[in-house]
């Protein structure tokens, strides 16, 4: 679904991303882990072409990024986004930011879209919230109608760049189950996270970034069941947040 292909990338003359390689599977789970600056987000943007590159190649479902003739917005709308902070529109009522791109981008009718939306906001558990703004609900309903956002768009994957981290601790459990119960249902999801019981209940994948490199790319079980035949930064980073 995403194949990721030697991506290197610098902001001026500091080099951010160093060759990073990987894939993400159809209905693959991948968590991506490390330390604060270490490139997650980066990384996680240029798959959906929000930052650019200059060396290398990402293919989202056949589709080149680096390949000129690409339509970026197209395929941008294909790939749902849940950044940290939740970036609803705070003058729209909830029903108002589940439905705006799909009518704006997708050219979807106000009735489908609504439908659409509505659905979506009853998947995440926030119907009773349909009319309400964002600044009447909490964080966690918040990042959770972000959710329901990214997905009224019919999204092939769904990127996460650290959804809990800027939440309440009695808020983080509701957005996790939603992405769980998200997991569960086979959606292909690239995480960025330091969850970790997120990352052992339903990841296939996790990736360990340092320095804009993925210094380790293995199978779950793995990488939590084996820390001896991990990294050393992997290792000292585990022996911290476990
Ligand atoms: P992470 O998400 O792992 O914390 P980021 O991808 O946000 O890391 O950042 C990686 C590195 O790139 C950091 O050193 C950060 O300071 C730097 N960086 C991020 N965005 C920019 C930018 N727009 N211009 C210059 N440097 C940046
Ligand atoms: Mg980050």
């Amino acid at each position: 679904m995403i194949d990721i292909k030697n991506i290197s990338k610098w902001y001026g003359s500091f080099q951010v991303l160093t060759d990073c390689t990987t894939n993400i599977q159809k209905g693959e789970v991948v968590v991506v882990c490390g330390p604060s600056g270490s490139g997650k987000s980066t990384l996680i943007k240029t798959v959906n072409a929000l930052e650019p590159f200059q060396k290398g190649d990402i293919v989202v479902d056949g589709v080149s990024i680096a390949d000129p003739k690409t339509d970026l917005p197209k395929l941008r709308s294909r790939v749902g986004m849940v950044f940290q902070h939740f970036e609803l529109f705070p003058h729209l009522s909830v029903t108002e930011n589940l439905t705006l791109a799909q009518i704006k981008v997708l050219g979807r009718s106000a009735d489908d879209a609504k439908t659409r939306g509505l659905k979506m906001l009853e998947r995440v558990g926030l119907m009773a919230h349909k009319d309400k703004f964002p600044g009447q609900l909490s964080g966690g309903q918040q990042q959770r109608v972000a959710i329901a956002r990214a997905l009224s768009m019919d999204p092939i994957v769904m990127l996460f760049d650290e959804p809990t981290s800027a939440l309440d601790p009695e808020m983080v459990g509701e957005v996790l189950d939603v992405m769980v119960q998200l997991a569960n249902e086979g959606m292909t999801m690239m995480c960025v996270t330091h969850e970790m019981g997120f990352a052992k209940k339903v990841s296939n994948r996790v990736i360990f970034m340092d320095a804009g490199k993925i210094i380790e790319d293995c199978k779950k079980d793995e990488f939590f069941g084996n820390p001896d035949a991990r990294s050393p930064r992997a290792k000292e980073f585990l022996s911290k947040i476990l």
